[in-house]
């Protein structure tokens, strides 16, 4: 008889494909259920599409900067199908990827939908028309979100998008209204202004960001308007209507965006309907699953893990719960980080300039009244900016004046989202200001301005 635990797992983004990884590996018998892809959402739809869009647009915009560099500016265009192909080519590369190692590792994987029938099983309807029904041990639920659109639209996927159908659109857009600013609206401002779209950006607040640091949200801000981004601000979209060339989008303010494309990024939806969730007494919130510090439900063997358990909606923290998950069904966590600290999770925001933050933010501690203390370094200081013909951005490092010890901090500049790593791993491992300064960091690099801002 096989005496081992059996977990199923509903979704194969990253929460699913990393707990089915890592539990594979610690002996447990895992079964994966994804409806569409493995490597879900994040792979086909959202992170990975996206960033590849913006990096393409993010070359294109940096071949009109040459002469900087002593070379000629030169103009490039865009060849839709070169870019869907690539878009489709690391989709796959990456999907093909994930699944040949959970093969590899034993994990079995089933195509089609699941929903459960009780606590402890699982039915699924199979992608070629069979059904199965899988007991389990555990179960976790990560089956993630989908993007919210406003009840006065219906996107068309081809004027009227939602992101996910921004990869490219069927037709390029001359102007595009991005309604919503958080970090998906201004990243996809950012794509479609180097793609080089006449953008108007919705921003119902009075700052693009909402909730970052101002200072880091007006350095964005003074960008876009320097491309010619229109900055809507303190408005809400309340109506759309069609035209001959596009698209009207009305605002409660009485303004009037006329572009020919509009993209809507204003959060997403959990992805909870149907799984039986209610049935079986599973504690919801407006849908997210709500979980412990151990990503378990309510029930004691269902969990919940990624965007679905409504924590902080990044990739990375699916992965990191899906681990954690896999530690729990085999008897707790036992490294030194027990418990996934939601607020030392690194972000990124991949605009021009980039921006990264992580952990305490200066705003945060002020609203507080924690005592601490800032110091911030621009990297036009760094040699390296001048040889990357870019000083724009700044790194900022808060930490505690009594201790020396890293609460967080903000950089924005070019590779802001691979620089951010180092005040990561500060404020995760409670090293001090004096660990970063004392580094002997690369010379010359961007890096030197984190050692810098650490003195
Ligand atoms: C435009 C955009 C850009 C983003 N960029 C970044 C980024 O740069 N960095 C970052 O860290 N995060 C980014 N994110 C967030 C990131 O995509 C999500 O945090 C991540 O996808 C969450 O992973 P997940 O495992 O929870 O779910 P998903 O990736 O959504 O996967 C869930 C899977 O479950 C499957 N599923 C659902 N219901 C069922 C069912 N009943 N049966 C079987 N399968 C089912 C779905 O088909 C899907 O494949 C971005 C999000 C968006 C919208």
């Amino acid at each position: 008889m096989n005496s081992k635990k059996k977990l199923v797992i509903i979704g194969g983004g990253p929460a699913g494909h990393a707990a089915a990884s890592s539990a594979a590996r610690k002996g447990v018998d895992v079964v994966l259920i994804e409806r569409e892809v493995i490597g879900g959402a994040a792979h086909l739809l959202d992170c990975v599409p996206s960033k590849t869009m913006i990096a393409t647009g993010g070359a294109m915009s940096f071949t009109e900067s040459l002469s900087g560099m002593g070379l000629e500016n030169r103009s490039a265009e865009i060849d839709v199908a070169a870019l869907t192909l690539r878009i489709e080519d690391i989709k796959n590369q990456l999907s093909s990827d994930v699944s040949r190692l959970l093969n590899s590792q034993g994990v079995t994987l089933v195509n089609g939908t699941a929903r459960l029938v009780d606590k402890n099983t699982v039915h699924v309807d199979a992608a070629d028309g069979t059904t199965h029904t899988f007991e389990a041990d555990d179960v976790l639920i990560s089956t993630g979100t989908r993007p919210r659109v406003p009840n006065f639209v219906t996107p068309d996927g081809d004027r009227v998008l939602t992101t996910r159908d921004c990869y490219p659109p069927r037709t390029f857009p001359e102007s595009i209204t991005v309604i919503g600013s958080g970090v998906t609206g201004v990243e996809f401002a950012h794509m479609f202004a180097s793609f080089g779209a006449k953008v108007t950006l919705v921003v119902s607040r009075q700052q693009v960001l909402p909730g970052k640091d101002p200072e880091v949200a007006a350095v964005l801000e003074d960008t876009f308007l320097a491309r010619g981004v229109r900055l809507f601000k303190g408005a809400r979209a309340v109506g759309l209507e069609r035209t001959e060339t596009g698209v009207r989008v009305i605002c409660d303010d009485g303004r009037i965006s006329e572009t020919t494309h509009a993209v809507f990024a204003i959060g997403s939806i959990p992805n909870t309907e149907g799984l039986g969730l209610e049935e079986i007494g599973v504690e919801m919130d407006g849908g997210y699953i709500n979980i412990n510090r151990h990503c378990q439900s309510n029930i004691e063997n269902i969990y919940a893990a990624g965007d679905v358990s409504g924590k902080l909606p990044l990739s990375s923290v699916a992965s990191m719960q899906g681990r954690k998950v896999a530690e729990q069904i085999v008897g707790g966590p036992r490294g030194p980080h027990r418990h996934l600290d939601y607020d030392k999770a690194a972000s990124a925001i991949f605009t021009e300039p980039e921006i990264a933050d992580v952990g305490l933010a200066e705003a945060e501690a002020f609203a507080s009244g924690r005592k601490i203390r800032v110091t911030k370094v621009p990297f036009s200081s760094t040699a390296k900016a001048l040889i990357n013909n870019d000083s724009r951005g700044f790194v900022k490092i808060i930490s505690d004046p009594a201790t020396g010890e890293v609460l967080g901090g903000s950089i924005v500049g070019r590779h802001a989202a691979e620089l951010i790593s180092v005040i990561a791993l500060a404020v995760t491992a409670n090293l001090k200001v004096t660990d970063i300064e004392e580094s002997l960091m690369v010379h010359p690099a961007l890096a030197e301005a984190l050692a810098e801002a650490a003195e």
